[in-house]
């Protein structure tokens, strides 16, 4: 089978007979792969006047609609991709985080998008920049989409997880993507991309597709372009280093190998439940995905005191591993994905053994299930020992990228510390401790040096996710070595594909342009109260101003005695003028906040539903009692919640005092009927 190009909505086949992608199981053919032929320079225009345009249309919230839709979708069919994954030397458990792994970020983003992200076509990045004195000049930062292609460079050990995981957050930012997959386990990207494409739920334009070679596409790239590679440092620098790249600066984020360590902390003894978690994970990190993993681990940090035992423990437990045929349920670890990968790391382990001598596995002479290891790209775990790790070097910088890991002794938190760092920068670091003051030493010791860190103990073990398991929430990348790069993150991950521009101008505009008020902008008379609005008659900018009431002693003596709330600033006129803030008893917050309500509120039944909430609340000036206060309520920010009926309307509320002074400032937030729902219940 010839693997196919999404090229311009179509699917075409590059020219020639390509290159034979073979079983990493058999080492039977199981696709040619060749994009020859292709017009690279029509790809990136494609992406630019179709797919940009067809995705920019959608909000945030539509995108991230379409995300929860295609996970779906993929999520019904997944039987088809686990099949075709065996081919590339995963057992079912390697397939899972690849597979399932992949569409669970999808559906995360989806979520992430609808929840923290407006139903808008603009991102405010955090709060107004106030800029002059009186206020009329302000400024603010956005995020828009950037106007070209997103290219995604994959790397073969995740061929679903690894494509997902980068498309999932460029189509929320509302970028269109291509994606070249690492040749050598293309045919399982290609069949998913070939069931998104089925599935109608994506725009014209919005994912391309090249297998093989991506020709000379980077030399028609621009500064709208983006560049997410996977894959070893030597490519990502070559990569890095291409004239339009560098000409243009389009943006590069690398993510790449990295000498992932694992700490053992000194209190983790033969017999605490520590100890037995590390030689679980360290096992499970260096047999998942035969080891090919970027976050495995591959530098075990041991006390010197231990060492022995943790050798003697692991290699008892990578006894265990049955190697074989991955689609056996009796086999633990598969094949590596090709016989060039196998051969490549048995001359890293060569590389390794000038500085640790091999203490399990580094033969060919081992027991497979259901395969033939002349013709699969079997290789066994091995573990070497480093007996002087600081004076080493290749323990530090050779990666066998395959279920190879080397311990290396310490005898201080010092020791340990310098030797994480020797790793030149990781994706992944862990801690397996119940002291926490060590993993607070061993973290910020660190921690610079890692783009995620795990601790785990008895505590949290059970639940954790592991040492290799990068999460959409959390940021994926790592420093130095490790690419310099960040992916995921959650919305941080989006981010990546947009543009942030910083914004100035009077309240009113930068209100119109971001779809939120500022405080300074025009407070336009609803006519009505706003309370009776529905959400599409609410406008931006909409402000009820209300009556004044004055906060008496008896109010505060009420409130007191009511909530149980005798703190003495409220009941003790001697001790509250003690205190440097106030000079007497003054009114509780909450019962400004509570004031405030009753001042601002439309009693009856209206399309306001809920309020589920007050953000940023701070009480800015004491309320003495005779104070007499009044509440500016304006309709700050609206978001639409798909088809449920309403939205959320957030509201700015400041209180202020008789002399105007602003005793308290804070976000009320509410759910608001749509006109449909509330002509539905009125
Ligand atoms: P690689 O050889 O660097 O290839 C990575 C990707 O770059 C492949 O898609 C490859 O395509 C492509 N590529 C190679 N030369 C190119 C060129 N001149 N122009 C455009 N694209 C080019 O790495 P690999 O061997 O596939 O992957 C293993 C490495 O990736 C390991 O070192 C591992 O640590 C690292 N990795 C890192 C992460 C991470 O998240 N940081 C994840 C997985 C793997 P072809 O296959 O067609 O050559």
């Amino acid at each position: 089978m010839k693997l196919g190009n999404l090229v311009q909505d179509q699917w075409v086949e590059g020219d020639g007979d390509g290159r034979i992608l073979t079983s990493a199981v058999t080492g039977e053919p199981v696709a040619t792969i060749t994009s020859d032929g292709l017009d690279f320079a029509a790809i990136l225009d494609h992406a630019k006047s179709v797919g940009g345009p067809s995705l920019r249309k959608l909000t945030f919230h539509e995108r991230g609609d379409m995300l929860k839709a295609l996970a779906k979708h993929l999520n019904d069919i997944k039987k088809e991709f686990y099949a075709l994954s065996t081919q590339t030397g995963a057992t079912r458990r390697d397939s899972w985080p690849d597979i399932d792994g992949g569409i669970s970020t999808m559906f995360v983003f989806s979520s992430k998008g609808r929840r923290e992200m407006p139903n808008d076509h603009v991102y405010l990045d955090g709060g107004v920049e106030q800029l002059s004195r009186e206020g009329t000049f302000v400024g603010q930062h956005i995020f828009t989409p950037k106007l070209g292609a997103a290219i995604h460079i994959n790397a073969f050990n995740f061929p679903c997880w690894g494509m997902l995981e980068k498309l999932a957050p460029t189509l929320l930012a509302g970028v269109p993507a291509i994606i070249k997959p690492a040749s050598s386990t293309a045919y399982l990207t290609e069949l998913m991309v070939r069931r998104m494409i089925e599935s109608g739920i994506l725009p014209p334009g919005s994912v391309q597709l090249i297998c093989g070679g991506v020709g000379d596409l980077f030399d028609h790239l621009t500064c709208q372009d983006t560049i997410a590679f996977t894959g070893s440092k030597t490519t990502a620098e070559m990569l890095q280093l291409h004239p339009r790249v560098v000409s243009e600066s389009v943006a590069f984020t690398a993510e790449t190998d990295s000498l992932n360590m694992s700490i053992l902390g000194p209190d983790a003894t033969p017999g605490t439940p520590e100890f037995d978690l590390y030689i679980k994970e360290v096992t499970n990190e260096m047999t998942s995905k035969a080891g090919q993993k970027c976050t495995a681990i591959r530098r075990i940090l041991a006390p010197s005191a231990i060492a022995a035992d943790v050798v003697r423990a692991l290699s008892s437990a990578l006894g265990e591993i049955r190697i074989g045929n991955p689609g056996s349920k009796e086999v633990d670890m598969g094949a590596l994905a090709s016989q060039g990968q196998r051969d490549e790391v048995r001359e890293r382990v060569t590389d390794l053994s000038a500085e640790a001598e091999v203490v399990f596995g580094g033969t060919d002479d081992f027991e497979l299930v259901d395969a033939d290891s002349t013709k699969g790209a079997f290789f066994m775990p091995t573990l070497l020992h480093c007996e002087k790790p600081l004076s080493s070097k290749a323990v530090h910088s050779v990666e066998a990228f395959g279920p190879v890991s080397t311990v290396l002794p310490y005898d201080s938190i010092d020791e340990a510390i310098e030797l994480a760092k020797l790793g030149e920068g990781s994706l992944a670091g862990s801690i397996i401790t119940n002291d926490n003051a060590v993993a607070r030493e061993l973290v910020l010791g660190t921690a610079a040096y890692h783009g995620r860190m795990v601790i785990i103990n008895r505590h949290c073990a059970a639940e954790s996710t592991g040492h290799g398991s990068p999460l959409a929430h959390l940021v994926h990348g790592g420093p130095g070595r490790a690419g310099g790069g960040e992916e995921m993150g959650g919305v941080r991950g989006v981010l990546h594909y947009m543009q942030r521009t910083a914004i100035q101008g009077s309240p009113e505009t930068l209100s119109v342009i971001g779809h939120r008020w500022i405080r300074g902008a025009d407070q336009k008379d609803p006519g009505v109260h706003p309370f009776r609005k529905t959400f599409e008659q609410l406008e931006i900018g909409d402000t009820f101003k209300s009556k004044s009431r004055e906060v008496t002693l008896d109010d505060i003596d009420h409130f007191a005695e009511f909530t149980g709330d005798n703190f003495y600033a409220h009941m003790d006129e001697e001790a509250a003028a003690r205190n440097p803030f106030f000079e007497g008893r003054v009114a509780h917050g909450y019962l400004i906040v509570s004031f405030a309500a009753g001042l601002f509120v439309d009693p009856d039944f209206g399309p306001v539903l809920a309020n589920y909430g007050v953000d940023d609340l701070r009480f800015i000036q004491p309320v003495n009692y005779g104070d007499s206060l009044k509440v500016r309520l304006a309709c700050k920010q609206k978001t639409l919640r798909g088809d449920s009926g309403y939205g959320e309307v957030r509201w700015d509320a400041e209180v202020t005092n008789q002399d105007d002074e602003i005793c308290a400032q804070y976000d009320v937030l509410t759910m608001v009927a749509t006109d449909e729902h509330w002509e539905s219940v009125r």
